[in-house]
């Protein structure tokens, strides 16, 4: 607020900045730190569900940075400045690499549920990332359809040629993709219409504002619709009450992940909650939509 006071005060918003900035570079340079041991970096999995029969869809992995003087880091607290840095690269193999372990688990004790990772719009500029996705594949021996990348609309805006080649080559290996966020970028609609994708996740912001916004339900339904139309998975985001749960069934919207239903959990605990979930999915006999 000093900084509406008057022209003098220009270098104390300066200094502010200075101090943000040097506060970036000590994060990166205890990031790279992170990078190298092998406790700091975690990652919380959020299972979604099948609305019809409580089945799971997939997990997703959420990034934790548990910093030995911070304290635990949410992505909000350092994943701008990592995309920023030549650290990125690093950090999403990092990423890769420790959510295709986690699956790998699964899959010896037979769960088969695909993963999903969120990627930073920065990473697809990389030519070098489809090919150290296969490395990493074939490392932990997943499947390639067990592996979902989520990646934002935004991202898209710029360099759609070497973004275009990279998820075209991802597609072509198998991988999946899934629009993150979806609605909340410039080009959704657009970017539909030029890269081949498998799941729209719909925005936490929509799903929030349903029941008391006719315009925040339109753009549920329309985008519900849209999926089914492109023969897309729909997946909602942000889900925290069971009246939201059941408007979404309504709708037709195949799943959802939120609090409602679980919380980001850590690693160890997730194979217990897929299994138990996989064992009490409901045959999907009793249609939840009234027209079903
Ligand atoms: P996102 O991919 O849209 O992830 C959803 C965020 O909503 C997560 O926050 C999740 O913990 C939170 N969430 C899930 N259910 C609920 C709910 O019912 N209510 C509320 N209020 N929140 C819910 P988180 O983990 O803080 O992640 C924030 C964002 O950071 C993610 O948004 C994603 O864009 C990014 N991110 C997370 N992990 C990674 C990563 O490994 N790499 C990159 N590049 N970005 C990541
Ligand atoms: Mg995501
Ligand atoms: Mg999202
Ligand atoms: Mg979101």
């Amino acid at each position: 607020y000093q900084a509406k006071e008057g022209g003098g005060n220009v270098a104390v918003y300066d200094s502010a900045r200075d101090a943000a900035s040097t506060d970036q570079l000590a994060l990166l340079a205890e990031l790279r730190e992170a990078l190298e041991t092998d406790d700091q970096l975690v990652l919380a999995l959020q299972p979604a569900v099948d609305l019809a029969t409580g089945a799971p869809t997939g997990v997703e992995a959420l990034i934790r940075w548990r910093h030995p003087r911070r304290g635990w880091l949410s992505p909000h607290d350092f994943i701008r400045p990592v995309e920023n840095s030549e650290q990125l690269g690093t950090f999403t193999r990092y990423v890769l690499d420790k959510a295709l372990s986690v699956a790998a688990g699964w899959a010896r004790d037979g769960l088969e549920v695909p993963i999903s990772v969120n990627l930073s719009a920065r990473s697809l500029l990389d030519p070098r990332l489809p090919g150290e996705i296969a490395d990493a594949l074939r490392r932990h021996q997943v499947p390639a359809h067990r592996l979902v990348l989520e990646i934002t609309e935004t991202v898209v805006m710029s360099e759609l040629e070497v973004i275009d080649e990279v998820l075209a080559t991802l597609r072509s290996m198998g991988v999946q993709l899934a629009v993150d966020d979806f609605g909340t970028g410039f080009s959704s609609l657009t970017f539909l219409t030029r890269i081949a994708v498998d799941e729209l996740k719909v925005d936490r912001s929509f799903v929030i504002r349903m029941a008391d916004s006719p315009e925040a339900a339109a753009i549920v339904r329309t985008t519900v619709g849209l999926a089914h139309e492109l023969g897309l998975r729909v997946v909602a985001e942000g889900v925290e009450t069971a009246e939201q749960r059941m408007a979404l069934a309504e709708l037709g919207c195949g799943a959802a992940q939120g609090y409602h239903f679980f919380k980001p959990m850590p690693a160890d605990k997730i194979g217990a909650v897929l299994g138990q979930l996989l064992d009490e999915a409901r045959p999907n006999v009793f249609p939840l939509r009234a027209d079903g």
